[in-house]
């Protein structure tokens, strides 16, 4: 996806966010795309200790990679529309029961400066809140970026990560259930860092919600 796409994207937003087929009417993405992307499942393996298991809704490849990396990195800020359609036709909300409070995982304070948002909040905050969930933007806290994180092993990554997210001060969540969510989810250290913390601060569960994931 270059300028050009993205350009086209903001001429005619009926264009599939994937590849940019004009769609002449139905959902916003495409049959193509969806074969290849659309994959809604809980990822095996993501019930890690504190976090009671993460759903995701793409397999992290083609269109859905070049939209979320192009929200974080580049600044497309139009891409957020590729988001609430794939949220729509997520099927197993009512699988994942009830919650009372939706938490994104955060960017570092130096982070969000720079780049001026948390791409998981175009992502899922609206979405959230059309449908009356309790979306607390800031309910988690980084305390500090975790750069290296793609040379480590798994155990190191989790090891590296902890102690990494603070609950906002002054938040009660004893007993609550929470979803956190997140663009992507890889080996999971992020998200169980998040669950810890707020296992610890009185949660009664956490679950997880990813827009992707390479993980099977
Ligand atoms: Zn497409």
């Amino acid at each position: 996806m270059g300028l050009f796409e993205d350009l086209i994207d903001i001429i005619y937003p009926s264009t599939c966010p994937g590849c940019g087929k004009v769609m002449e009417s139905g959902g916003l993405w495409c049959e193509d795309c969806l074969k290849h992307l659309w994959d809604p499942r809980l990822i095996n393996s993501s019930n890690t200790g504190h976090l009671k298991g993460c759903y995701t809704l793409c397999r992290y490849e083609g269109g859905i990679r070049e939209c979320i990396i192009g929200l974080k990195y580049s600044s497309r800020k139009e891409k957020k529309r590729a988001f609430p359609p794939l949220l729509d036709r997520f099927p197993y909300w009512d699988r994942m029961g009830s919650f009372d409070y939706v938490i994104p995982v955060p960017l570092s304070k130096q982070k969000m400066e720079k780049r001026g948002y948390n791409q998981v909040d175009l992502m899922f905050e609206d979405w959230m809140e059309r449908h009356h969930k309790s979306y607390m933007k800031n309910g988690l806290v980084r305390i500090r970026s975790a750069e290296t994180q793609s040379l480590l092993s798994r155990t190191e990554r989790f090891e590296n990560i902890k102690g990494l997210f603070h609950i906002q001060k002054g938040l009660s969540i004893t007993g609550k259930t929470i979803l956190i969510v997140d663009d992507v989810y890889t080996t999971g250290a992020t998200m169980e860092s998040c669950a810890h913390e707020l296992m610890r601060a009185g949660a009664g569960k956490v679950m997880g919600l990813t827009i992707a994931s390479g993980a099977t």
